[in-house]
């Protein structure tokens, strides 16, 4: 005959074992609901970069001669970006997939943020618009923290590159070292983030109004934010609609 004692243990086990197959289900729930909302979003932000790929390529085949050289350039031009952008998407979704599955493991090392910071913008540069400068700004010649380098390269990436997608002028990628933390932040003069959407802003899938007609996921500021927890990270951002946006990362020293 069981005891009380080994019939409470029972019970604190059974309930144990329930909130595990729970948490489980749970998981497996969101990422059920990831995979198919990343499937309608797919199908539609597909499209396209997809018509473009193919209509660019049927056309270099017509562009044979020295004169049509530049129209046959333009083309292979517009199948390497539209694969670009194609490519990140699906990173996105690999990305957050692994990331909701809890499979992201943070690894620190020591990194260099100025050095690290002004290889990012000058990589960045080359994938932004005519006349769209990335430039760096910081008092400091050196700033070692210790961190993920590969997930705050991915944070930066993401801030960047909608900085460039929302604005045509000048990105300023800001460091400044405060006593107990580093703040990064990247300042745009783009088209901004209407009021209404702000507080939506790093839901998954979610897309600001004034937004739909660039190409986006609303994937990228919900990795930010999930990587930004898992560096013991903070972020906060002032923006205004029409005049430009400011995201800043706070990271502990
Ligand atoms: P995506 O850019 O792929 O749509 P994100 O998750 O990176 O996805 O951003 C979500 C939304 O936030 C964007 O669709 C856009 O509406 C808005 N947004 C993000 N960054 C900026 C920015 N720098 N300027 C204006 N809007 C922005």
């Amino acid at each position: 005959k069981k005891t009380n004692e080994h019939l409470e243990e029972e019970v604190k086990e059974r309930i144990k074992a329930e909130k595990e197959a729970n948490k489980a289900l749970s998981k497996e729930k969101e990422l059920n609901e990831l995979k198919s909302r990343f499937v309608s979003m797919a199908s539609h932000e597909f499209r396209t970069p997809l018509s473009t790929i193919l209509s660019s390529a049927s056309l270099i085949g017509k562009y044979t001669t020295t004169e049509t050289q530049p129209n046959r350039d333009k083309h292979i031009g517009r199948i390497k970006s539209n694969v670009t952008e194609l490519t990140s998407i699906l990173n996105e979704f690999l990305s957050l997939e692994k990331i909701d599955a809890g499979k992201m493991r943070v690894e620190l090392a020591q990194l260099e943020m100025v050095a690290f910071l002004d290889e990012l913008s000058d990589e960045l540069a080359t994938v932004a618009k005519d006349g769209q400068d990335i430039v760096l700004e910081t008092i400091e010649t050196n700033c070692i923290m210790n961190t993920d380098p590969l997930m705050l390269r991915q944070v930066m990436t993401n801030l960047i590159s909608n900085a460039i997608k929302y604005s045509s002028s000048q990105i300023r990628v800001v460091l400044t070292d405060l006593d107990k933390t580093v703040e990064l932040s990247v300042i745009d003069q783009g088209i901004g983030i209407p009021e209404n959407d702000q507080k939506h802003l790093f839901d998954k899938f979610f897309r600001a109004h004034n937004s739909h007609h660039i190409q986006g996921t609303g994937l990228g500021l919900n990795i930010v934010r999930k990587y930004l927890d898992l560096l013991e990270a903070d972020i906060r951002f002032e923006s205004e609609e029409g005049t430009g946006s400011t995201f800043t990362i706070i990271l502990n020293k």
